[in-house]
């Protein structure tokens, strides 16, 4: 029996691992798909939102503020892509101006440090490219863009190190409780356990259905991005939004921790998992993004994607013990800022806990991780390595500069990758402008090799996403 069974491994249900993972306490974290970060968690802006913008006294302003400070010293602890690049609000008539003020005082109440209203000159000499509408801006200096699966996986995997039971594969199907002690049923498994964490994301209503009376729904609302090469991301400097205002929330314009420059996201309300693309969304977020930049080559688009948010009927996070279930607890509601203010969430659960038991800290546990990542070593440091290890020598993703040494890296960690979008979350192989199409061969054969499968069984990514269905005459695939 474990002491806590947190269900759902997106960032939220990873940090609240890593945390609880420091104390004396038997914890497995349960996972429907074959990859922890592999929902909203993968498919987000990547942006450390400063905390201007939601409601005073909220949920939301809360850990987005202590969150925003929080991911800072972490993601340098876990070795995670994170660049404090600052964003700007942008306004473009008097009206706008006024929203910057309220967005400021907003802030102020939330406690957002470092935030400034610019004038044009100020603005543009921050960000030269701007549209030439741009009037002014709110400069908050706290933001920034991180890289969001790589900062689950790190939390993921120092859990893992610290003892906590990852079971992936395993979608919660129903929940009991007898005599105080949950049982937790999967398609793979049954569980036992005093406290139950529902961290499930856009299922987390259903997940909370399963034993408790109805108390939130979730909605789910779609964005959608265009992804462009890294000489567009040479364009902007910061995470630039448009003010709102009575034409809706308009879409960022934002540079990448690898480089390249992200353009979105819309909001469609959708039915659960339509991950779909469509020509009338990423029109509107081409055009809309031309009152930011109107520089912006979408001819460099090297992929389009689409994430969903997981929006509560409260309007807030919903972040408390179940009122029908004793020991539940909710983490719902996820929607942004929610990878901002995911490191916070976690952290404070132990909170909860110990008005129930005391729990009491490991004497020895993992708090960092470390990774080679080739392409950022020195001259020396990479011959070093190659001396050491010739697969450093052999570059897999000539776009992203990955190494077969990386990739075989994966293999050895707490988490080893099942698919080739696992094995690109982690090392960035298939990320750049070919998009796989050259390296793809040579990941898929890895994977073949360490996995010791069939090539038709290599999964492009969640499970049934085979590359290859069938040899299409007699021989080698
Ligand atoms: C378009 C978009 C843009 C965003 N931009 C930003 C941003 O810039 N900054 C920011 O701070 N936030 C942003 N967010 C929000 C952020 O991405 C999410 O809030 C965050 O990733 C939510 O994490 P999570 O762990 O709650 O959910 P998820 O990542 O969705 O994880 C939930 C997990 O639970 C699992 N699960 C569900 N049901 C079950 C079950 N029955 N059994 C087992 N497992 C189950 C799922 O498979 C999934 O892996 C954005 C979101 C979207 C969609």
């Amino acid at each position: 029996m474990y002491d806590v069974i947190i269900i759902g491994a997106g960032v939220v249900g990873c940090s609240t691992a890593y945390w609880l993972s420091q104390y004396k306490m038997s914890i497995a974290l349960l996972e429907t798909h074959n990859d922890v970060a592999n929902a909203a968690t993968k498919a987000n802006s990547g942006c450390m939102h400063a905390g201007y913008d939601p409601e005073p006294g909220s949920l939301m302003a809360k850990y987005n503020v202590e969150g925003s400070i929080m991911a800072k010293e972490l993601c340098q602890k876990l070795d995670v892509p994170y660049d404090n690049c600052g964003s700007l609000v942008l306004a473009y008539n008097q009206d706008d101006i006024q929203t910057l003020q309220d967005l400021y005082q907003r802030g102020q109440q939330n406690g957002v440090k470092d935030l400034y209203v610019l004038d044009e000159k100020q603005t543009r000499e921050l960000e030269p490219l701007l549209n030439k509408k741009v009037v002014g801006s709110l400069y908050a200096k706290t933001g920034a863009i991180i890289d969001p699966w790589q900062f689950a996986i790190a939390l993921a995997e120092v859990a893992v190190e610290n003892g906590v039971d990852l079971k992936l594969s395993n979608e919660v199907q129903s929940i009991t409780k007898e005599d105080g002690i949950f049982i937790v049923s999967t398609n793979k498994d049954q569980y036992q356990c005093k406290y139950i964490i529902n961290a499930a994301g856009v299922y987390s209503d259903v997940v909370h259905e399963m034993i408790g009376k109805k108390e939130f729904t979730i909605i789910p609302v779609r964005g959608q991005y265009y992804l462009l090469d890294k000489n567009e991301g040479e364009k902007v400097k910061h995470i630039l939004f448009q003010c709102p205002s009575k034409l809706g929330k308009g879409v960022a314009v934002c540079p990448t921790v690898h480089g390249n420059m992200i353009v979105g996201p819309d909001a469609e309300m959708v039915e659960f998992e339509d991950l779909a693309t469509t020509a009338k969304a990423l029109n509107y977020i081409k055009e809309r993004s031309i009152l930011t930049m109107d520089c912006i080559n979408f001819r460099e688009n090297i992929r389009n994607f689409a994430g969903i948010r997981a929006r509560s009927d409260r309007g807030d996070f919903i972040i408390e013990e179940s009122k029908s279930v004793e020991n539940f607890y909710n983490l719902a509601g996820m929607a942004s800022p929610a990878l901002t203010a995911a490191c916070a969430i976690g952290y404070h659960v132990i909170d909860w806990l110990n008005t129930k038991e005391k729990f009491t800290r490991k004497e020895n546990y993992q708090e960092t991780r470390k990774k080679v990542r080739f392409k950022d070593l020195s001259f020396e440091q990479k011959n070093e390595l190659v001396a050491k290890n010739p697969a450093y020598g052999k570059i897999v993703c000539r776009c992203e500069h990955v190494t077969e040494g990386e990739i075989l890296d994966c293999f050895n960690s707490p988490i080893p990758p099942k698919s080739m979008d696992a094995i690109k979350r982690r090392t960035n192989a298939g990320m750049g402008r070919c998009q796989s199409g050259f390296c793809g061969e040579r990941v898929a054969m890895i994977l073949k090799e360490k996995l010791n499968i069939e090539f038709n069984e290599v999964l492009l990514d969640k499970e049934g996403s085979n590359i290859l269905m069938n040899k299409a005459k007699e021989g080698e695939y």
